[in-house]
């Protein structure tokens, strides 16, 4: 048994778990890693990978605190300033231009494995992180100032924290014995690059229609990676369609008179389908050790929010902990933990509960005329516009201080006037 112990046990270094160890790290913490299995190497010459996500603009000044963006922005990534939202059968369309808002984008495509790839070579050279990969948790045994945690290895870990970012499968939350609300939605996020006849501008475009919505996010070569939401045998059988027989749906389901946009669809990469599910915690801490990431919460991918409100718990648990470190009181005290978990569960749960109620929308039960006149107001409400465009972008006033674009040296030594 090692007499050494860690400030804090990161578990999972997916993007969420990556980022809050190089966060704890650079904030003087010190900080040991598990990680289950060891990511995929990035290849830059590779074609564009299935997994992408949308990151907001508070998302990536937190991932530049980490010391991963040079590496991560110097690869493939678009950043898009216009988002087109639209209803096929009310055709009611909103429009969310960047600069009207005040930002100078409203997010940036960038492929999960690039991300991923970036925070683990930047951990590797951390020096105080250590990171322990293949390995698993086995236990764990909470006592009145440290967490004891054993890995599948047999090896055992000292910590004043143990911070869970295991994934939506958490092992921590089940050792935790934390409950979830748990939502299946029956349907599938039908996922692939699309190359269309005309070249993305760079528009995050969606469409919403009976049995989910379908959305085509640009990429850096003028193609798009798109996210079809479908029932599950739907999807199902998407799947299992010749490229052609394939495109020729998607060009059907996006065809639009009005807008002309996406237009002609040319061909697609291979295809990958994901259950789409919401669940959320009951709670997101217990003694001595906290959830984060989608071990706390899953949101369906409607409004590419899951990676960002991780990346906003992993900043927003930084914070909580630099702040109890200056209080000179325990960082995995109750009081520190209940803060955190006041914080993330409620952040969490507007949105995810938000994210729920559009989805409600568009099932067949729901009124055409409610869902014209719900999506009506906010195309002509640039209030409620703005509202949830700052909420989306991580800079709404609760968001943590990195993801409004604060240094984290400015949050380790704040000037005192
Ligand atoms: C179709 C689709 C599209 C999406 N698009 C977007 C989008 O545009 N924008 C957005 O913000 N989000 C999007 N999301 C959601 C986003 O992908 C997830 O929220 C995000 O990947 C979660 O990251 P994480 O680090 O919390 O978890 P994970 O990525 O699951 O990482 C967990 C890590 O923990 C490791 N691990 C697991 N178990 C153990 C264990 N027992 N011990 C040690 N290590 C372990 C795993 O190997 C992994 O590295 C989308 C999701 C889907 C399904």
């Amino acid at each position: 048994m090692s007499g050494r112990v860690f400030d804090v046990l990161v578990v999972g270094a997916g993007m969420v778990g990556a980022t809050a160890a190089c966060l704890l790290s650079r904030s003087g913490f010190s900080v040991a890693v598990v990680e289950s299995r060891q990511p995929e190497p990035f290849d830059p010459t590779s074609e564009t990978g299935l997994r992408v996500s949308a990151f907001s603009p508070g998302s990536t000044d937190i991932l530049t605190e980490t010391g991963a963006w040079r590496q991560i922005e110097s690869g493939r990534h678009c950043a898009y300033r216009r988002m087109h939202v639209e209803d096929r059968d009310e055709s009611v369309t909103i429009e969310f231009n960047a600069p009207e808002f005040g930002l100078e984008r409203l997010g940036t495509i960038i492929e999960n494995q690039l991300v991923q790839w970036s925070l683990w070579q930047t951990l590797q050279m951390m020096a105080g992180v250590e990171i322990i990969c293949p390995d698993r948790v086995a236990s764990q045994a909470a006592g009145d100032s440290e967490i004891r945690v054993v890995l599948e290895s047999g090896r055992e870990i000292r910590c004043r924290l143990l911070a869970g970012a295991d994934g939506a499968k958490s092992v921590i939350r089940k050792l935790l014995g934390i409950e979830q609300q748990h939502w299946e939605y029956g349907q599938h996020g039908l996922v692939c690059v699309v190359q269309t006849k005309k070249k993305n501008p760079g528009i995050a475009w969606q469409r919403f229609m009976q049995g989910g919505p379908l959305a085509f996010l640009p990429l850096q070569d003028g193609a798009s990676s798109i996210v079809w939401s479908r029932p599950e045998g739907e999807a199902f059988r998407l799947m299992k369609l010749e490229e052609s027989d394939f495109l020729a749906e998607l060009q059907e389901a996006a065809f639009s008179e009005d807008t002309n946009w996406p237009g002609e669809m040319v061909s697609c990469g291979p295809r990958a389908a994901f259950p789409l599910t919401m669940r959320l915690s009951d709670r997101y801490a217990g003694p001595r050790a906290v959830l984060l990431g989608d071990a706390a919460h899953v949101v369906h991918p409607l409004a590419g929010q899951g990676v960002n409100l991780g990346l906003l718990d992993a900043a927003g648990l930084v914070e909580t902990l630099l702040e109890a470190r200056r209080q000179r009181t325990d960082i995995g005290g109750e009081k520190t933990l209940k803060k955190y978990e006041r914080w993330r569960r409620s952040e969490a749960e507007v949105m995810a509960r938000g994210i729920h109620g559009i989805r409600g929308l568009f099932t067949p039960e729901a009124l055409g005329p409610i869902r014209k006149l719900g999506l009506g107001l906010v195309a002509r409400s640039w209030m409620a516009k703005e509202t949830f465009i700052m909420r989306a972008a991580g800079k709404h006033r609760n968001a943590p201080a990195l993801s409004r674009g604060q240094a984290l040296t400015d949050l380790i030594h704040p000037q005192i006037d």
